[in-house]
C-alpha cells in the first residue's frame, strides 16, 4: 500500500555506504569484497564498512583490530576525506538543483522538503537518477510526513532502500521494533524503557504518561511519547554553513593592562580550540576584534598555510595580531576568531565514524533527529 501523497512532505536521502562506495568507484574490482574504510593507528575505528563486511559483524565505529579478527579477508583502506568532500559538494549541488529547501545533516545526508511536488516519489526517483549519474552512488530514501518518519524509514531498507510511510503505517511497521531505532533514544534510555518493560515502540507509544514522566520529567516524557508516535513537528530548515567560530569577552571594567589582555585572549583561544576539536572544524584565518572604551572596533586578521585548530597555534598567531595593533586606549571588549572552514582539512577527521557525525551536527536538538 502506498501513501497518499499529501502525506509525503519529507524525504531523508542517505548515500549507501558512503566512503566505501566512494572507493569502490575508483577501485572497481574490489566490489563484491569485504571493504572498510578505517584508520590506521592503534586507537583506530571504523568509519564505514561495505555490506558484505557487515555481514561479518563490522559496523561503524568498531575497533579496527576487531573488524580485523572479525572479518580476516576484509581490505582495510584509509579514508580520503579530501575526495569525500568534494563528492558530497556534487551530491548536495544536484539535491538543490532539484529541492529548494535542503537540510545538509552530514556529508552524505540531508532532509528535502517535497512540499510542493504534485509527484514526490517521482521526484525523488529523479533525483536518485541524477545523482547515480552525476556521482557513480546509490542511495536510500525515506519519504514521510515529518522528518522522524523519513529518517526511520530511510533506514529500514538499505542499501537501495526506497520507503514510503505514512505516521500510522510508520507506527505499524516498526510496532515491535526496540525503541532504540527511533533518533534521540540512545542506550540509556532504551535501558530505563526496558526496566519499565517497555521493550518494543508499540509498547512506549501505549505506555502510560504518569509512568513516563516519573522517570524522564515531564518535558522529555512527552518527547519520547511522541516519537514512539512517530510525531515530529520540526521543519526541514536548511542550515546556513557555519564558516566561523568566536570567543568573545565584555569587561566589567575597561583593561588597559596589556598582561591581562594576552593572558584573556589566551584562555578564549584555548576554549575556541577545545569547542573546535570538538566539532571537528579547522580554519585557515586567524583573527581578533578589540572595541575599545570609546566603542570604536578594530579587527585584524591573518590567513595561514594550513588549516588549523591547534591552540598554541590559534593563540600564538592572535597574542602577535593584538601587540601589532596595541589598542591605544582601554579595551571594552576582546575577542579571537577561527574561520574559511571548509578548506582542506576542516570538517571531518580520519577515525570518526560517518553516523557520529551526523548525530553532533545538530546543536539545536536535545534529542537529536
Ligand atoms: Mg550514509
Amino acid at each position: 500500500m502506498h501513501a497518499g501523497s499529501c502525506e509525503l512532505k519529507v524525504a531523508l536521502l542517505d548515500v549507501d555506504a558512503f566512503y566505501v562506495s566512494v572507493e569502490l568507484l575508483r577501485r572497481p574490482e574490489l566490489c563484491g569484497k569485504p571493504v572498510v574504510v578505517s584508520g590506521t593507528g592503534p586507537r583506530a575505528v571504523v568509519t564505514t564498512a561495505s555490506y558484505e563486511a557487515r555481514r561479518f559483524g563490522v559496523g561503524s565505529a568498531i575497533p579496527a583490530s576487531r573488524a580485523r579478527r572479525l572479518c580476516p579477508e576484509a581490505i582495510f583502506l584509509p579514508p580520503d576525506f579530501p575526495t569525500y568532500r568534494a563528492i558530497s559538494k556534487t551530491l548536495m549541488e544536484v539535491l538543490k538543483a532539484h529541492v529548494e529547501r535542503v537540510e545538509v545533516v552530514s556529508l552524505d545526508e540531508a532532509y528535502l522538503d517535497l512540499e510542493g511536488f504534485i509527484s514526490p516519489r517521482a521526484a525523488m526517483r529523479r533525483v536518485l537518477a541524477e545523482i547515480q549519474r552525476e556521482t557513480g552512488l546509490t542511495c536510500s530514501v525515506g519519504i514521510g510526513p515529518n522528518k522522524l518518519v523519513a529518517k526511520v524509514a530511510s533506514d529500514a531498507e538499505k542499501p537501495r532502500g526506497f520507503v514510503t510511510l505514512t505516521r500510522e503505517q510508520a507506527c505499524a511497521r516498526f510496532a515491535s521494533a526496540p525503541p532504540r531505532l527511533l533518533p534521540g533514544i540512545g542506550p540509556k534510555t532504551a535501558e530505563t524503557l526496558a526496566k519499565l518493560g517497555l521493550e518494543t515502540i508499540a509498547a512506549l507509544a501505549a505506555a502510560s504518561p504518569e509512568l513516563l514522566r516519573s522517570r524522564f520529567g515531564p518535558t522529555q516524557s512527552l518527547e519520547i511519547a511522541r516519537r514512539a508516535r512517530f510525531e515530529h513537528g520540526g521543519a526541514v530548515t536548511p542550515v546556513r554553513e557555519v564558516v566561523s567560530e568566536s570567543r568573545e569577552r565584555t569587561f566589567d571594567i575597561d583593561v588597559a593592562d596589556a598582561q591581562v589582555l594576552r593572558e584573556e585572549l589566551a584562555r578564549m583561544a584555548s576554549e575556541l580550540c577545545t569547542s573546535l576539536a570538538r566539532h571537528r572544524r579547522s580554519g585557515r584565518t586567524i583573527g581578533i576584534k578589540v572595541r575599545l572604551d570609546d566603542f570604536s572596533t578594530a579587527t585584524r586578521a591573518r590567513t595561514i598555510a594550513e588549516p588549523t585548530r591547534d591552540v598554541e597555534t590559534v593563540t600564538s598567531v592572535a597574542l602577535r595580531l593584538l601587540r601589532e595593533y596595541d589598542p591605544p586606549r582601554p579595551v571594552r571588549l576582546l575577542g579571537v576568531r577561527v574561520g574559511g572552514f571548509g578548506s582542506a582539512g576542516g570538517g571531518a577527521v580520519a577515525g570518526r565514524p560517518e553516523r557520529a557525525e551526523a548525530l553532533q551536527d545538530d546543536p539545536q536538538l536535545a534529542l537529536p533527529l
